[in-house]
């Protein structure tokens, strides 16, 4: 079998390599910066029978929105990279969600609402360590300065600006890219000085962030991966 692949390296990837199916025949390879190519090959042949088959039942389930099933293999989402998860349930230890060596580690009873729920703690957490300090950040330069900042679980929405100036944004913007982050944020912070979208607020937009559509578009793209 013929199999189209690209091949996606990050220097942040330390061992593993990650496979995932987008499309009827599209196969994103996740890897270390520096593994060589022919390892990469190999891991692509060794998965063969893997990938042919999960082509296979995306081609049949197209439009099926893929619901979460917290099972080891599945691809979760930290900073714009895809991560696999090892699902376990060992009861004498801590339960919830741990974050180690390029590996996403659930001990859990199999029950989704917990399952959700441990990794919606996660990725708080994680949001909490990001979002603020950008915003920070992005004040300082644009001289936009919030009343306050706050995290939701929003589902349709990264973010949003109250006529208090109260910033939120929703926990999943940190399954993102930082870059798509960054956008989000400068986005909400101009809403300070111009609480709508019209042609002067995107003005604004573009000028402190000339690059900001492209982050746009790939938010809109991607906004279905990032459902629990
Ligand atoms: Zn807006």
């Amino acid at each position: 079998m013929d199999i189209q692949y690209s091949v996606k390296r990050s220097r942040k990837r330390k061992k593993t390599i990650c496979l995932q199916i987008c499309g009827a025949s599209e196969v994103k390879v996740y890897a270390p910066s520096l593994m060589p190519e022919a390892e990469i090959l190999k891991f692509i042949e060794e998965k063969q029978t893997w990938i042919f088959k999960s082509i296979q039942r995306h081609n049949t389930s197209p439009a099926q929105k893929k619901q979460k099933e917290y099972a080891t293999g599945e691809i979760f989402y930290y900073l714009g990279e895809a991560y696999p998860l090892e699902a376990f349930f060992e009861p004498m230890e801590n339960h919830g969600v741990i974050f180690w060596k390029d590996r996403f580690f659930l001990n859990c009873p199999a029950n989704e609402d917990m399952q959700k729920h441990y990794f919606e703690l996660w990725y708080k957490e994680k949001a909490r360590q990001h979002i603020p300090g950008r915003v920070a950040h992005f004040s300082r330069t644009l001289g936009l300065h919030p009343h306050d900042i706050r995290i939701t679980s929003a589902r349709s929405r990264w973010g949003s600006c109250s006529a208090q100036n109260v910033l939120a944004f929703s926990f999943r913007l940190v399954m993102a890219p930082p870059k798509a982050i960054d956008y989000v944020i400068v986005h909400e912070l101009m809403h300070i000085r111009q609480k709508n979208h019209s042609s002067k607020f995107w003005h604004l937009v573009v000028e402190a962030m000339p690059q900001y559509a492209t982050h746009r578009r790939w938010l809109r793209d991607h906004q279905q991966l990032f459902d629990l």
